[in-house]
């Protein structure tokens, strides 16, 4: 017997399907799926004796899709945070025993269950933020036995917590330092170690490169990538995010799911990107976070027709923050995006961006992925920075939060 319940009493509903924004209308939930949008009189009428949820004239939109994340880490550099701010660069910061090859070190000396422990609650925060879908990475490990730890932590996180888990191998999210000397061993070790054990796990959809200067270059990013794709894994890249080397290009022309970061991206990149698709995945709390006053082209990128993405980079060293609200609030103060269009990048777009069409909007036959924010219109939720104002989540039709 099929369950229908009424999501009523909204002042608007945001389906994020297009621009539309429908007043005073209920949405229809069969079981775990949503069925349609109707005028809240006659979701009444039309289905009597269906359960109601009472909106008390709040926003109903579909749960943020955090497609860029690195969630699963051991502990805090907030003492790096400090030193940037006293003016020590990255390469200093390196040396005083920081950045990424700190959160190495840490990971490699934790255990699964420990990596487990450590991300139960932040994904708990970001459930309480509004995010129902999470793309999680690996690439704290960057070698075969830490990777898979990394990775087997989210399988198991998919299974404790009320959210739609997507995990990514990123076992090139730099060369270790002990391959400093030696970097074309260590990709030779992804591409064959690494790879055909985590695809033999079943344990990641997405492969993921950090192409940049100082991190993998172009030729080692299509090498890993294209060994990627021949293992089955569809595709990401971190692209032109401080310099430009053609990543949102090679991305296209991989045929990637996304491009992430861009911003340094060329006009030759925005051109691929809008004539691909490639989503455009903007992380701004980075940027931001980093003191950097240059944003990712988001205007320019949409009106050449590329699709946006909006996610967090959530991770220790450049994104401690699990807020998509607070990401949205930087779209639109920062990049000049509309609060609708920041919305639909947070949502729908992030789902083009790990490539699944039944979350991310109120399509019909999509999962029942909702938040209930306690606003009257839906410009209120970048607006009001800093203390979203979520009044309820729910993960396919179930409550949440
Ligand atoms: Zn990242």
């Amino acid at each position: 017997v099929s369950r229908i319940t009424i999501f009523t009493n909204t002042s608007q509903v945001v389906p994020c399907i297009d621009e539309t924004v429908h007043e005073n209308a209920a949405v229809i939930v069969r079981d775990s799926r949503v069925v349609g949008i109707v005028p809240a009189r006659q979701a009444l009428e039309t289905y009597n004796g269906a359960a109601v949820v009472d909106c008390e004239g709040g926003v109903l939109a579909p749960g943020f899709v955090d497609s860029h994340t690195h969630s699963v880490f051991g502990g805090w550099r907030a003492a790096e945070y400090e030193m940037r701010a006293r003016g020590l660069d990255y390469m200093e910061i390196a040396r005083r025993g920081g950045g990424i090859n700190a959160s190495v070190s840490d990971l490699r000396r934790r255990t699964e269950d420990e990596l487990v422990e450590l991300a139960l609650p932040r994904l708990y925060e970001m459930l309480r933020h509004g995010t129902t879908t999470v793309e999680i990475k690996s690439g704290y490990g960057l070698n075969v036995e830490d990777e898979l730890k990394a990775l087997r932590a989210i399988r198991r996180l998919s299974q404790q917590v009320p959210m739609r888990i997507i995990p990514t191998f990123l076992g090139a999210h730099d060369v270790p330092l002990d391959y400093r000397e030696r970097r074309a061993e260590y990709v030779d070790l992804i591409i064959n170690e690494m790879l055909p054990a985590v695809a033999a796990e079943k344990l990641a959809l997405f492969c993921d490169v950090f192409m940049e200067p100082g991190a993998f270059t172009r030729e080692e990013s299509e090498r890993i990538l294209t060994a990627a794709r021949e293992h089955g894994f569809l595709l990401k890249l971190h692209a032109d995010e401080f310099e430009n080397s053609g990543a949102a290009e090679l991305a296209a022309k991989l045929g990637a799911a996304s491009a992430d970061h861009l911003g340094a991206i060329s006009d030759a990149g925005i051109e691929a990107l809008a004539n691909s698709e490639t989503v455009a995945t903007l992380l701004p709390a980075t940027l931001f976070f980093l003191g950097k006053t240059a944003y990712a082209p988001a205007r320019r990128l949409i009106d050449a027709g590329a699709t946006v993405a909006l996610a967090t980079d959530y991770n220790p060293g450049t994104a401690p923050s699990t807020s998509m609200p607070l990401v949205l609030t930087m779209a639109v103060s920062q990049m000049r995006m509309t609060p609708l269009e920041a919305l639909r990048a947070a949502t729908a777009g992030g789902a083009q961006a790990i490539r699944r069409r039944d979350v991310g909007t109120m399509s019909e036959g999509a999962w029942a992925d909702l938040v209930l924010w306690n606003v009257s219109d839906l410009r209120e939720i970048a607006y009001r920075f800093g203390t979203p104002p979520v009044a309820g989540v729910w993960l396919a039709g179930n409550r949440v939060i």
